[in-house]
């Protein structure tokens, strides 16, 4: 049984009869799938990590991803547009240009660009030297891009449902059944299931699931809100980060100018945030895009971040015999996606992580050995 119909839940579902040869598969949703943060999210797909283990994982994915239309039969409309991370001042260029070397000794591609390098490729950019936040130069990894986030959803179901995986939707798991230590069943909104496996992928509600099996986690939940202006013309073709002023920015398929900054700083379980989060990326916007400012805001909305307390994921054994769990996502679950649910599906079929995931335990809370990556994973500065 998985719970969370989102990208993770169904990738796993597929991963795990697809390559595992799992027959008796079901993920059980409790709203429609795709409904949570998979639907919510700003697609961006990346794996410009610094630290070993986020490094070899996220690059799986990346790879994953550049043959998913394939794998999944569904076009993903994957565009590798170009991930730029800003750099704003010396010291942030020296960093940057640690974490390229980084990336490429473990194989992965970036380029460190200077300022006029940046104006050519983002033209609309205000490259000036007196603005708020000048621009020094910046990090591009030209593999990342963007993906249709429901398109993911579905066609993960699609091909889940061809290999024989039930997905219930309107079914909300409420509780665990254990016998000593060992997970026997799921009462769910329509009935118990008898299961004596249960991976669990319902990110901002981990918390909430765990405590109904008696765990505790070190995640805290938090909106994080995100926003479209009416469509533009093709202006902006890569997608542009700036951790000083905390926003990013990409323009859609469709033509809107898509951007999101950091969480409402309050924990919450509500899919909406609050406006004077919207009004502080809006005047972040503006410092980079001033070309922008009488572009209309046509929408917002948020969805719940399961933030881990170092910015890196978890996908573990639970101490419960037979429980499984994925989460710890922060700001960057989307391009995780493949990576995770094929991570997940080994770890579940195995009863052991595999090598890409396995320091992403519960245990490295524990131990101190933290993999502290807020920079990359859980600040906005990357997403
Ligand atoms: C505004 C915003 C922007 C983001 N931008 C990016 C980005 O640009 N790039 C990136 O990589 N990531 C981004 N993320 C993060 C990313 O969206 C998530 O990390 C990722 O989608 C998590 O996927 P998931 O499948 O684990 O979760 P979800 O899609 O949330 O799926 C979990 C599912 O579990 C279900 N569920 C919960 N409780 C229960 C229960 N009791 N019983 C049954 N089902 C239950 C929920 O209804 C939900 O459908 C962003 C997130 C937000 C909100």
């Amino acid at each position: 049984m998985i719970v969370g119909a989102g990208g993770h839940g169904l990738a796993t579902a597929y991963y795990l009869a697809k390559l595992h040869g799992v027959k008796n598969i079901a993920v059980l949703e409790k709203g429609w799938l795709g409904g949570g943060n998979t639907g919510r999210n700003t697609t961006i797909v990346r794996s410009n990590y610094f630290l070993e283990p986020n490094a070899h994982f996220y690059e799986h994915s990346l790879k994953l991803w550049e043959s998913l239309s394939q794998e999944l039969n569904y076009n993903v409309m994957f565009s590798q547009r170009g991930v730029l991370n800003l750099a704003h001042s010396d010291g942030e260029m020296e960093s940057f240009s640690i974490r390229g070397n980084a990336m490429r000794l473990n194989g992965i591609d970036c380029e460190l660009l200077m300022r006029d390098q940046i104006q050519q490729m983002v033209p609309h950019l205000d490259c000036s030297e007196d603005t708020r936040y000048p621009i020094f130069g910046g990090l591009l990894q030209k593999r990342g891009g963007t993906a249709r986030h429901d398109a993911v959803a579905w066609g993960y179901a699609r091909a889940a449902s061809a290999l024989g995986v039930d997905i219930i939707q309107n079914c909300e798991v409420t509780g665990f059944q254990l016998k000593g230590n060992q997970v026997v069943g799921i009462e769910t909104s329509r009935g118990v299931i008898q299961s004596k496996r249960v991976g669990i992928a319902v990110a901002g509600n981990s918390g909430r699931l765990a405590a109904m099996a008696g765990i505790r986690l070190p995640i805290e939940s938090h909106v994080l809100q995100a926003m479209v202006t009416e469509p533009l013309k093709p202006i902006i073709h890569t997608v542009v980060t700036s951790g000083a002023s905390h926003v990013y920015i990409n323009q859609t398929d469709k033509g809107e100018v898509l951007f999101g900054g950091d969480l409402d700083l309050y924990n919450s379980y509500a899919q909406r945030g609050g406006l004077p989060r919207i009004e502080y990326v809006v005047q972040s916007v503006l410092t980079l895009f001033p070309c922008l400012s009488r572009v209309r805001l046509m929408r917002t909305w948020g969805g719940v971040m399961d933030m881990s307390m170092d910015g890196s994921p978890i996908i573990t054994k639970l101490p419960i015999d037979g429980m499984y769990l994925n989460g710890g996502w922060c700001y960057g679950g989307f391009k995780a996606t493949p990576g995770s649910g094929w991570c997940f599906a080994h770890t579940i079929a195995n009863d052991e992580p595999h090598e890409l995931n396995r320091r992403f335990s519960l245990e490295r809370f524990a131990a101190g050995d933290l993999i502290d990556e807020k920079g990359g994973g859980a600040f906005p500065n990357a997403h």
